[in-house]
């Protein structure tokens, strides 16, 4: 059921609400009058009902909406996280590295907080140690060669 079939029916009920309130002031039998009245009682609840389900389709295409959203981020981040591969390097420390045409290496504390942080060269510190620019941790590397940019 879409909303505009869901307008449709609400439409209706509004019609046949007005169409028998208006019919009331005519000059009709009062067993006329309490039918009418009986059939009214009815009219109501369909419509908060229609309303009810309008109100509802709201919330759902809401929903629909923010778990497309969520489904696409994570599509997303595992498309980005599929170009990285975990290894130990020479110097001890387990790295993520991109696969990309230049490769680099990557912080796996940040993977887990759901950022992809290039690790850099550490000057203060051994040759091959490399630190995250967003954690601020180092990573004996070693002398593993990776076509690093320079
Ligand atoms: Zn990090």
């Amino acid at each position: 059921m879409d909303l505009v079939t869901i307008k449709a029916a609400y439409t209706s009920a509004k019609f046949a609400k007005e169409a028998l309130t208006t019919v009331l002031d005519y000059k009709i039998d009062q067993k006329s009058k309490d039918k009418i009245n009986e059939v009214l009682e009815k009219v109501g609840p369909i419509q908060d009902t229609i309303f009810e389900l309008r109100e509802e389709l709201f919330k759902l295409q809401d929903e629909n909406r923010d778990l497309k959203n969520s489904l696409r981020e994570i599509n997303r981040w595992e498309e980005r996280i599929n170009k990285l591969d975990l290894k130990k390097t020479s110097g001890g420390a387990t790295v993520y590295v991109s696969n990309s045409e230049t490769p680099y290496y990557v912080c796996p504390n940040c993977i887990e907080k759901k950022e992809i942080q290039p690790l850099q060269p550490y000057a203060a510190g051994y040759m091959g140690d490399f630190k995250c620019p967003g954690c601020d941790k180092s990573y004996p590397i070693g002398n593993d060669k990776l076509s690093l940019s320079p």
